[in-house]
């Protein structure tokens, strides 16, 4: 399996592109929008400059990864020929059963598809298709080049074949994988979530201020960032989408996004990645300080 396709070029789509661009697979990143490609490829171009910056690879590595890497803004050429197609388009149930519908017709019987959801059902987005055991959860973290955890998610008719290849495959990528079962958020954020999410009701109800919840949460439980921060770098409405799916899948209201939260997504303050959220990313270095504290 040397041929990859991934789908969308955003935060996560450039962060696996890189990845396994940077272990020696041939990379096709297909996005609907060539901004989101073109900007996709310069964030993996500062990455590998920031890598090499810190002597963790060499300029010919750098160039390699480049190299391996081809864009394309039509899906059915992007994934002709791949072997593993890893989706990370918006996290939104419409789109990516479209989007699964179009990859079953597009790519080989043999092609596994991924998904890198945070938390939309899998076994949902396999029943789409004519091949639901080749079907899996391939959760990746961002900043997706250095984090070590890929959540992997079986669906109800993932095979153990499948399971067993992106399993290899993730370690083959220097990550460490750890399998677990189709339900809303999976691990990882049914627990992240609530705490992002209560953290902004802190904010909301006048608690304290953004700078305070993020220092106590820093200081007192030892987290690298603190909840707020972590959101506006994960992007306020992806937040707001995993709340909502969770939200809808477990009928439970502690799972109901924040007033707050809801207002600033539809005011178009999704973080770092459009310059505002709960701090000003425009005229200061903290999305670069953000991603350094990683590098
Ligand atoms: P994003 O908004 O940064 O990027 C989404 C990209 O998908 C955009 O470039 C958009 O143009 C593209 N797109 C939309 N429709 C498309 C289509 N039909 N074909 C091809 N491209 C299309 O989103 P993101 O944060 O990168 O999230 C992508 C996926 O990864 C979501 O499922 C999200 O839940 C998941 N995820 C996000 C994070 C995070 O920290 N942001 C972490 C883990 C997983």
């Amino acid at each position: 399996m040397k041929n990859v396709a991934v789908i969308g070029a955003g935060t996560m789509g450039n962060g696996i592109a890189h990845t396994f661009a940077q272990s020696g697979y041939k990379v096709q990143l297909v996005d609907i929008s060539q901004d989101s490609l073109d900007r996709g490829m310069a964030t993996i171009t500062k990455n590998l400059d920031r890598m090499l910056a810190k002597e963790r690879i060499s300029q010919q590595d750098k160039e390699a990864t480049l190299a391996n890497i081809t864009t394309f803004t039509n899906m059915e050429e992007g994934v002709e020929y791949a072997s593993l197609v890893v989706e990370a388009a918006t996290e939104n149930v419409d789109l990516k059963l479209k989007i699964f519908k179009q990859l079953d017709e597009a790519t080989g019987d043999d092609c596994i598809l991924a998904t890198n959801t945070s938390s939309i059902s899998i076994t949902q987005i396999a029943a789409v298709t004519k091949r639901p055991e080749q079907v899996i959860g391939m959760h990746f973290m961002n900043p997706v080049p250095i984090m070590k955890l890929v959540e992997i998610i079986r669906g109800y008719n993932t095979s153990d074949a499948t399971t067993n290849t992106i399993m290899d495959l993730s370690k083959d990528l220097g990550k460490i994988p750890v399998a677990v079962n189709d339900y809303p958020g999976f691990v990882a954020n049914r627990i992240l979530m609530p705490m992002i999410n209560e953290a902004i009701e802190t904010l909301y109800n006048g608690v304290a201020g953004v700078a305070e919840i993020d220092t106590v949460m820093k200081l007192g439980m030892a987290h690298p960032m603190g909840p707020l921060q972590l959101a506006d770098f994960i992007g306020l409405d992806v937040c707001h989408s995993i709340l909502e799916v969770m939200h809808n899948g477990y009928k439970n209201p502690k799972y109901a996004p924040c007033p707050l939260l809801v207002n600033m997504v539809r005011a178009g303050k999704l973080g770092v990645k459009s310059g505002e959220g709960f701090y000003n990313y425009a005229h200061s270095k903290k999305a670069e300080q953000v991603a350094d504290m990683f590098a």
